[in-house]
């Protein structure tokens, strides 16, 4: 019943002229409006009968359709106001699985709003979606709150998050996704595929947690990331030196300071990040 409701729901591009929803540049929105590419997204985080999904920046409501669709319960916020009525008419058709927030996705107690064991879903501004990813990844609590993340980047972002040692993509982006998640690349996305189009291809990202190895804090990962690869031209011995702890743990690990931040493996930075702590508690 409430499947077909959403079945006759008018097209989004009837949707988006009815509301007035011209693209602002501002907000970011290039909009989705294929319903099969939607649905594929809609696939990524696997089966969402009764799952709840965190969505951030629905605007005319493509992605959200494709989600009330797979069956899914969806908590949505979206910062453009004019988006709000549209999203109304969605959550009367989805027979109250969706809950609109109207707010800054960055200001959002999400965990709060959306529950443990939430799936997130979004297709976001380049800026946006790399603080909240990265805000994601470095939760202190781990497993974390949320259980997959979806989300378009830029492809050139995608393969920074993906990447392996020795790539020029390689950098803290990477290391932040894969030190305790299973980031993958599911599909590309090309720029025609949205309205207006951007000027580069999209890709869509897929991460799922992992065991997180033990003896770790978050801030020390993201710090030593942060020293390694905020001058990753030059050797550890250099970029290391202003980090407390960080050149005895590389001794301590057997890693030459000679090497540059890229040639280091996830592993290789979870072994520094551990004497580090090791050497911060005796
Ligand atoms: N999900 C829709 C789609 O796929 O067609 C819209 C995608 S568009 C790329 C990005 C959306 O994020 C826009 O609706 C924009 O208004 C919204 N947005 C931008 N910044 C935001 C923020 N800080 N918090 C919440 N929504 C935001």
């Amino acid at each position: 019943m409430t499947v077909n409701r959403l079945r006759d729901l008018p097209p989004l591009r009837e949707v988006i002229a009815r509301h007035g929803l011209s693209a602002q540049k501002a907000l970011g929105q290039n909009f989705l409006l294929d319903g099969q590419l939607l649905d594929r997204i809609a696939r990524v985080p696997g089966p969402l009968a009764g799952e709840t999904v965190y969505e951030v920046g629905p605007g005319p409501g493509g992605l959200t359709r494709a989600l009330l669709g797979a069956g899914a319960r969806v908590v949505a916020v979206e910062r453009d106001p004019r988006c709000l009525a549209p999203l109304g008419e969605l959550a009367e058709a989805s027979g109250g699985r969706l809950r609109v927030i109207d707010g800054d996705a960055l200001a959002v107690d999400e965990r709060a709003e959306a529950g443990e064991g939430a799936h997130i879903a979004a297709n976001l501004p380049y800026n946006v979606g790399t603080a909240l990813f990265v805000r994601w990844l470095t939760t202190v609590d781990w497993p974390p709150w949320w259980r997959s993340l979806t989300l378009m980047f830029q492809k050139e972002v995608a393969e920074r998050i993906v990447a392996k040692p020795g790539s020029a993509a390689y950098g803290r982006l990477a290391v932040l996704a894969q030190w305790r998640a299973r980031p993958s690349i599911a599909f590309t996305v090309h720029r025609s595929a949205f309205v207006p189009p951007p000027k580069v291809m999209s890709a869509i990202i897929h991460v799922v947690p992992a065991e997180a190895p033990e003896g770790v804090a978050v801030r020390t990962i993201e710090s030593l990331t942060a020293a390694a690869f905020g001058q990753r031209r030059k050797m550890l011995r250099q970029s290391l030196k202003g980090l407390p702890g960080a050149l005895d743990a590389l001794a301590q690990t057997g890693i030459d300071p000679e090497r540059r931040a890229e040639t280091l493996s996830v592993e290789e930075y979870v072994a520094v990040a551990r004497a580090m702590e090791g050497r911060r508690a005796a």
